[in-house]
């Protein structure tokens, strides 16, 4: 492991950077100093050095492939529960795996209850679940949730990492990524497997009008996130093979500089990922008593309204609400769109929907490409008639 380089010419063996280092992250070994992935690359062995022997090396050498094997997917535990996020990774892995032959593992951190999550991951077929279990993994820090993963990873040595890209996700991927001075692609939508084990990392670039096809060709592990439900859910296997590993978690690993004052939740109403029915306003909808009959038709069908970018930035809602590539995907059982357009950046992320109605004045939108049910008309002219259908118990 290392992208600093020591200068053996220079070096003589004083000890002082091992002292130095505020991650515990050197030691002196009979070949000289030996760097370990507690190594943030901070930089203060280098600027100390008395000898001026250390130096950040710019290339990474590369990697021997063959060494780092099978998929790792990092279990998110929310309120004593996996993230859904997570099954959604188990399935995206097990499709990759059968490329290689590879098993999928998972790596779970937390407080406590790990061993039932363990448990009923194992009945989704992965084959490893690793457990770090301590008091002192209670909330989320950064660094040693961190710390516990690259511990997982060094141990295992995982081709691939897949990881949620939720708040928690997106904080410890490149940390991790940093540590092993390796590749991370953010927000993948598609992943495919070569036969040379490299993982193509397929994303939306340039405001979504490529496809960006990203590869990690020189170095491992290969860590990528992937937001909630852009990958199939994992199915049940018949006979779970897996077996649950409680990994030693020592008093060092569980340091941390972060300190949790409280927690506290926030909000309890769901997501728009996690909502059944969204209805969606575009910028066809131009004032307030226009979106007052939008929060109608949404109370009345039991779902939320959501928005597209243009209505968040004229603050129409906020950005948990906002659709598209700048914003969530979302997979609802019924979606209906209101004056809006359909720009690419907002239909990649709609493409899971069971069924989207749009309605928009112009027959030309491209919403029209991605809906089942297209109403082409002044939606002032349908929502008003459905919302009265509705309350008549009428079939709307
Ligand atoms: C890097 C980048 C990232 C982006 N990320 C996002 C993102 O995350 N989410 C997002 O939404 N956009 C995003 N965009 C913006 C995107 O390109 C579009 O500009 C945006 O989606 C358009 O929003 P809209 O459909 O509300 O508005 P418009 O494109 O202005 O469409 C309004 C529609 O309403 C229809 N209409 C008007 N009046 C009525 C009426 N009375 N009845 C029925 N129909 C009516 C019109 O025919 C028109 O089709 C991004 C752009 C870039 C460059
Ligand atoms: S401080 Fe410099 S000279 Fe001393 S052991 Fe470390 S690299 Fe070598
Ligand atoms: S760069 Fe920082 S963390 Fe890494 S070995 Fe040097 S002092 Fe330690």
């Amino acid at each position: 492991m290392a992208l600093l380089n020591f200068d053996a010419k220079k070096c003589n063996l004083c000890g002082f950077c091992i002292k130095k280092c505020p991650f515990d992250a050197l030691s002196m070994l009979a070949s000289g100093i030996d760097v370990n992935e507690k190594c943030r690359m901070c930089g203060v062995c280098v600027r100390t050095c008395p000898e001026g022997a250390i130096r950040f090396e710019q290339k990474a050498g590369e990697v021997d492939k063959s060494k780092w094997n099978d998929i790792l997917v990092f279990c998110e535990v929310e309120k004593g529960e996996a993230h859904k996020v997570v099954f959604e990774l188990i399935g995206e892995a097990k499709r990759l795996a059968k490329v290689k032959g590879y098993n999928v593992n998972v790596v779970i951190v937390g407080e406590e209850g790990l061993e039932k999550i363990a448990n009923e991951l194992l009945e989704y077929g992965v084959s490893k679940v690793y457990i770090y279990e301590h008091k002192a993994f209670k909330g989320f820090r950064a660094d040693n949730y961190a710390d516990a993963l690259a511990d997982c990873i060094s141990s295992t040595k995982p081709s691939v990492v897949l990881i949620g890209a939720t708040a928690i996700g997106r904080s410890i991927a490149p940390r991790l990524s940093t540590r092993f001075h390796t590749g991370l692609t953010a927000d993948c939508t598609k992943l495919e497997m070569r036969e040379n084990s490299d993982l193509v990392q397929i994303r939306p670039a340039f405001g979504g009008n490529i496809m960006a096809q990203i590869l990690i060709s020189n170095s491992r592990p290969q860590f990528a996130t992937v937001r909630y439900k852009v990958m199939e859910n994992a199915k049940k296997v018949e006979k779970p093979f897996g077996e649950i590993i409680k990994c030693e978690v020592s008093e060092d690993l569980v340091k941390s500089r972060i300190f949790v004052e409280k927690i506290e939740e926030i909000s309890k109403e769901k997501t728009i990922e996690e909502e059944d029915v969204l209805v969606v306003c575009g910028r066809g909808v131009k004032n307030k008593s226009e979106l007052d009959l939008i929060y109608e038709l949404a109370n009345l069908l039991g779902g939320q309204v959501a928005f597209t970018r243009p209505m968040v930035e004229a603050g129409f809602g906020t950005s948990d609400k906002q659709i598209g590539l700048s914003g969530r995907t979302v997979k609802p059982k019924l979606m209906i769109t209101i004056g809006v357009s359909g720009a690419i950046q907002f239909s990649a992320c709609i493409k899971g929907s069971e069924c989207v109605v749009a309605i928009n004045s112009d027959k030309n939108a491209p919403i029209f490409k991605n809906a089942n049910y297209c109403v082409v008309e002044d939606f002032n002219n349908v929502i008003p008639k459905l919302i009265e259908r509705i309350k008549r118990g009428g079939e709307a």
